[in-house]
């Protein structure tokens, strides 16, 4: 997606040669026109796949999220890191190793959002080793829901994610494929589309 990697090459800080940050459009302030563009590729490409809900994590894959739920008119989920007071029985639990917090966190889910006769779209905003799309995928098992496709605003394709879910035969689509971050530029990786 051409605005995408404009964005990032304009507004993206190349931390090291594995993490990128996008701050000011993604992770910390958001462009809300950006998250809407992006609503509205990742809805063109699962259209065909009849998804009933979206499903995402706690914090940064909400907006994205929310975004694509509104173009497809479906509800979006999000899994909690946090057990709260309100959400105590009745979960779908999996445990998720963050790459850039390099610590483990339980992610939950309230089993009364998702059914066997769903089809869901996961989406995230970073994809790295593919450790937060593989806890989402094992909460949609255990509903006995069909995991219909994968979206990811930023893929670093040099990390093995994106060949770990593509392997399970799972429509995964990224916006942004980075091919390599290092001597602190950002390489996309040539076959992105628009
Ligand atoms: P994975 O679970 O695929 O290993 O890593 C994806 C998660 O880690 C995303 O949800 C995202 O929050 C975070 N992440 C991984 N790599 C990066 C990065 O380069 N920059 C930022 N900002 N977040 C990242």
């Amino acid at each position: 997606m051409k605005a995408l990697e404009q964005k990032i090459l304009t507004d993206g800080i190349v931390l090291s040669d594995t993490i990128l940050k996008v701050d000011t459009f993604l992770n910390h302030q958001m462009d809300p026109l950006l998250m809407k563009q992006i609503g509205e590729e990742f809805a063109a490409r699962f259209q065909h796949k009849e998804i009933t809900k979206v499903l995402t994590i706690e914090s940064s894959g909400i907006a994205p999220a929310i975004m694509a739920a509104l173009q497809l008119e479906v509800p979006m989920i999000f899994a909690r890191k946090r057990k709260s007071l309100t959400l105590q029985d009745g979960l779908l639990t999996s445990n998720v190793y963050s790459f850039t917090k390099q610590e483990e966190t339980e992610i939950s889910v309230a089993k009364k959002f998702l059914t066997e006769d769903d089809h869901i779209l996961i989406i995230d905003d970073f994809l790295a080793n593919g450790q937060a799309a593989l806890g989402l995928l094992h909460i949609v098992e255990q509903a006995g829901a069909t995991a219909a496709g994968i979206g990811i605003v930023i893929e670093k394709a040099f990390q093995d994610g994106g060949e770990r879910l593509r392997e399970r035969g799972i429509q995964v689509e990224s916006l942004a494929r980075i091919e390599s971050l290092q001597d602190g530029k950002v390489q996309f990786v040539k076959e992105t589309r628009r």
